[in-house]
């Protein structure tokens, strides 16, 4: 009995000492900070927002700090793309076509497909990210044989989001299913005018010899069906992440 009650205090100290360690020196655990100017906001509450938020959305934390305000745009295409890029989240939804960013490696087509997703999902919309590859993983993954199909529940969201991000579209190789799969999503979308963001390094024109068009990899109908729901958006140039390295 001694034992127990001599254990006790300590225990509480040790409870209050890990709530202490946890509580925001700022706000005190409150979410207000008092500032001169008045109570805001505590930048933990800020914080905590955001990680909900990305962590809703499906947006891996490597896209953490992407936003308009730090896409420093390296010649006119990506001037032109940054422009249309806020001018689409500012005035959704009265806007009728979703956007395809095409361009090479590096050019920051996701960069600027995700501070979209960001600025919509402040702005209340719901939004999801998927990259492409990894929907199709999931939906595989979910597969159930002995009832012939895939979950639901990984679907769903993808085609009731208001706005989709699709991330690297054509990068799958590109069999029937995938192009079924997509078609589907795609179609679906369509049809309840639900705008999507698709980024591809595919182009519509053939660089060189070797290389593929967005055509080729996800069929003649699915681009012409993209022509209908989405601006294409081109961007160019270097590798940024190339460029950032040699800048060290
Ligand atoms: P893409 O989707 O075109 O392959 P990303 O958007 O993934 O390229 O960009 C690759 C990296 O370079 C990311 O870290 C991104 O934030 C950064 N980046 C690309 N372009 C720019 C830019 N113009 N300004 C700032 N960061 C950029």
């Amino acid at each position: 009995m001694t034992k127990g009650t001599s254990q006790k205090p300590s225990l509480r100290a040790v409870e209050r000492l890990s709530d202490a360690e946890t509580v925001c020196p700022k706000c005190y655990g409150t979410g207000l900070e008092i500032t001169p100017d008045g109570a805001k906001r505590c930048i933990c509450r800020v914080r905590l927002d955001d990680a909900d938020q990305n962590k809703r959305v499906k947006l891996p934390r490597r896209y953490d700090d992407c936003h308009f305000s730090n896409y420093k745009p390296q010649n006119p295409t990506q001037t032109a793309a940054l422009r249309y890029a806020t001018t689409f989240t500012m005035e959704y939804p009265a806007v009728d076509r979703g956007i395809i960013f095409m361009g090479t490696v590096g050019v920051g087509k996701t960069h600027l497909a995700v501070s979209i997703l960001k600025g919509l999902t402040e702005r209340g919309f719901s939004c999801l990210f998927y990259e492409f590859g990894a929907l199709l993983k999931e939906i595989q993954d979910s597969y159930n044989p002995s009832t012939f199909s895939s979950e639901l529940s990984v679907l769903a969201p993808v085609l009731n989001a208001e706005v989709l991000v699709l991330d690297e579209l054509g990068a799958s190789k590109p069999t029937d299913w995938v192009r079924d799969t997509l078609g589907h999503i795609i179609n679906t979308r369509y049809n309840d005018k639900k705008l999507t963001v698709f980024t591809t390094n595919y182009l519509d024109i053939r660089p060189n010899d070797r290389e593929e068009t967005l055509e080729d990899r996800i069929g003649v109908r699915t681009r012409s069906r993209l022509f209908e729901m989405c601006k294409s958006v081109e961007i160019s140039g270097p590798d940024y992440r190339r460029g950032k390295d040699s800048r060290g």
